[in-house]
C-alpha cells in the first residue's frame, strides 16, 4: 500500500496540475446563497459533478471505499492527508455531504453486494447525487417518531408521508428514505429503510426559501410511490439499526467521517479564511484596533482547534480507541464554532455587514452567513442532541425519560401526523 507521505506528495502535485483554485464566492455555494438564478445554481451542481469526475479519475474519490466499489482502497490516515493537501483548492463540497455521508457510508454499511456496486462507483464518479428523506415536519431530532408509511404490496411498497429539509432534493439523484412498516410495535421496532429516485413517480418536491434568500432545502409528499422490495436497506422492521449509524454518519459531517473531503477541514472558508478576514480589517482601517486583533485570533484559534479535534478523534475511532459516538464531540464543537466564526466575521464587517457596496462580495457573503450561523448547529442533527449522545453514550450518564413506550399505534401525535394504517 502506498505511505501516507508518498500519498500526500502525488496528491499535491496532482491537485496542482488538474484543480482549481478555491473561490471564496463559491464557499457554501447554496446555504449561503442569496436567490441566484437556476440556471446559476445547476451550473454550480454541473461543475461539482465535473470536479468529483475529476478526483475519480485522478484516484482520489473514495479514498476509504473498498476497490471493488471504485474507491482507493486505503486508510483514513491516507484520506486526512488528502485533506490537509486540498486546502486552497475548488473541490465538490456539495457532493460530499449527503452523498458521501451518510448515504454511501449507510449503503457500504448495509447495502447488498448488487446494490454497492450498483450505486458507489456512480456516486464516486459524480454521476449520482444522494439525499437522506430523514425529517418529519412532526420534528427531526426524533427520527425514530416517522410516520412516513410503507405498506408491503408482493414484491414492492407503496410510500405514503412527508419529508423535510432536505438538503439538495431539487437537484439530487437518489435518497434514502426511512418509513414506518409497522405501527404495532414499540416506536424504535417499526421502522425501514429504502432507496429511491428522487423524481420517482408521486415524489413532489418542493424548495423551501430561507431568511437569506437560500432555497436549498426541500420538502417532498410523498404519495403512493412505489419502491421495489430490492431497492430496500436492511431487514423489515429493522430500520432503527440502520439508523443508529445513518446518524452516526451524518453527526460525522462535522468531522470524524473517512468518506469525505474536507470533513471538519474545510478547503475553502470562504469569509472566514484568516487572510480574508485580515483583508476585511485592513479594508476598514481597523486591523490596528485591539478588539479587531482579538477577534481575529479567537476565530482561528476555532478553526485550528476544530481541525485538530476533528483529526484527532478521526485517528482515534479508526483505531479502536475511542467509541463511534465520539464523533458527536467533533459535531458539537465544530456546530458552535461555526456558529461564532459567523457572528466574529459580521463584527468585523462593522456597518459593511449589515448594508454593503454593490461588488462587496465578502461582506455580502458574512451578513448571509450570519442570518444562517445556527444552521451549524441543526444540520446534522442538532447540538442538543450531541450533547445528549455525549452525556448518556460517552459519559454514561442516565437516559432522557420516554413517555412514547408502547405500540407506535397508540402514541398520542399531533393533528399533522400519518393516521396509522
Ligand atoms: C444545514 C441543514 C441541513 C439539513 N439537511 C437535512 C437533510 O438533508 N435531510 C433531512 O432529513 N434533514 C435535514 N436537516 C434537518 C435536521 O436534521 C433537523 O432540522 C434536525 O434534526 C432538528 O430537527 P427539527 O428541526 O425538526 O427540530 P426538533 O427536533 O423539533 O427540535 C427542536 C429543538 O428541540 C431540541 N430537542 C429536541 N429533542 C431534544 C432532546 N431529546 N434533548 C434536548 N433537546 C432536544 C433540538 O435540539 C432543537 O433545538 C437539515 C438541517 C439543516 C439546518
Amino acid at each position: 500500500m502506498i505511505t501516507v507521505e508518498e500519498f500526500a506528495a502525488h496528491a499535491r502535485t496532482w491537485l496542482a496540475e488538474n484543480m482549481p483554485p478555491a473561490d471564496p464566492a463559491t464557499a457554501d455555494f447554496f446555504l449561503t446563497a442569496t436567490q441566484r438564478p437556476e440556471a446559476e445554481e445547476l451550473a454550480r451542481v454541473a461543475t461539482c459533478r465535473e470536479l468529483q469526475r475529476r478526483l475519480f479519475d485522478g484516484g482520489f474519490a473514495g479514498i476509504c471505499v473498498p476497490v471493488e466499489y471504485g474507491g482507493q482502497g486505503l486508510t483514513p490516515a491516507h484520506q486526512t492527508a488528502f485533506n490537509r493537501e486540498i486546502r486552497g483548492y475548488d473541490y465538490p463540497a456539495e457532493i460530499q455531504a449527503s452523498t458521501f455521508i451518510p448515504c454511501m457510508a449507510v449503503l457500504l454499511e448495509f447495502g447488498t453486494h448488487e446494490q454497492k456496486l450498483r450505486h458507489i462507483p456512480a456516486m464516486l464518479r459524480g454521476e449520482e447525487i444522494w439525499v437522506q428523506l430523514l425529517s418529519e415536519p412532526g420534528g427531526g431530532s426524533d427520527a425514530a417518531g416517522a410516520v412516513t408509511t410503507a405498506t408491503r404490496d408482493g414484491d414492492r411498497w407503496i410510500l405514503n408521508g412527508s419529508k423535510i429539509w432536505t438538503t439538495s432534493a431539487w437537484y439530487g439523484d437518489w435518497a434514502l428514505c426511512l418509513a414506518r412498516t409497522n405501527w404495532d410495535v414499540g416506536k424504535h421496532g417499526g421502522l425501514t429503510v429504502f432507496s429511491l429516485p428522487v423524481g420517482a413517480p408521486g415524489v413532489d418536491t418542493h424548495r423551501i426559501e430561507l431568511v437569506n434568500g437560500s432555497r436549498e432545502f426541500c420538502q417532498e409528499f410523498l404519495t403512493d410511490v412505489v419502491v421495489p422490495d430490492h431497492d430496500r436497506l436492511g431487514d423489515v422492521d429493522a430500520g432503527w439499526g440502520v439508523v443508529t449509524r445513518w446518524l452516526h454518519h451524518e453527526r460525522t459531517i462535522s468531522g470524524g467521517s473517512p468518506y469525505v473531503t474536507g470533513s471538519g477541514n474545510r478547503p475553502n472558508d470562504g469569509p472566514y479564511e484568516p487572510r480574508v478576514m485580515v483583508g476585511t480589517a485592513r479594508r476598514l482601517g481597523t486591523i490596528d484596533d485591539s478588539h479587531t486583533r482579538d477577534l481575529i485570533g479567537e476565530g482561528q484559534i476555532l478553526a485550528l482547534v476544530t481541525r485538530a479535534l476533528v483529526e484527532s478523534v478521526t485517528r482515534k475511532m479508526a483505531a479502536g480507541a475511542l467509541p463511534h459516538h465520539a464523533a458527536a464531540m467533533c459535531r458539537l464543537f465544530s456546530g458552535t464554532a461555526t456558529s461564532r466564526r459567523a457572528a466574529i466575521a459580521t463584527e468585523l464587517c462593522g456597518d459593511a455587514g449589515v448594508v454593503w457596496a454593490p461588488g462587496e462580495e465578502v461582506s455580502a457573503q458574512v451578513a448571509r452567513g450570519y442570518l444562517v450561523r445556527q444552521a451549524a448547529c441543526i444540520g446534522g442533527g442538532t447540538t442538543e442532541m450531541a450533547r445528549n449522545v455525549i452525556s448518556e453514550r460517552l459519559l454514561g450518564m442516565p437516559r432522557e425519560a420516554r413517555a412514547d413506550t408502547g405500540p407506535f399505534r397508540d402514541v398520542p401525535r399531533g393533528p399533522w401526523a400519518n393516521s396509522p394504517p
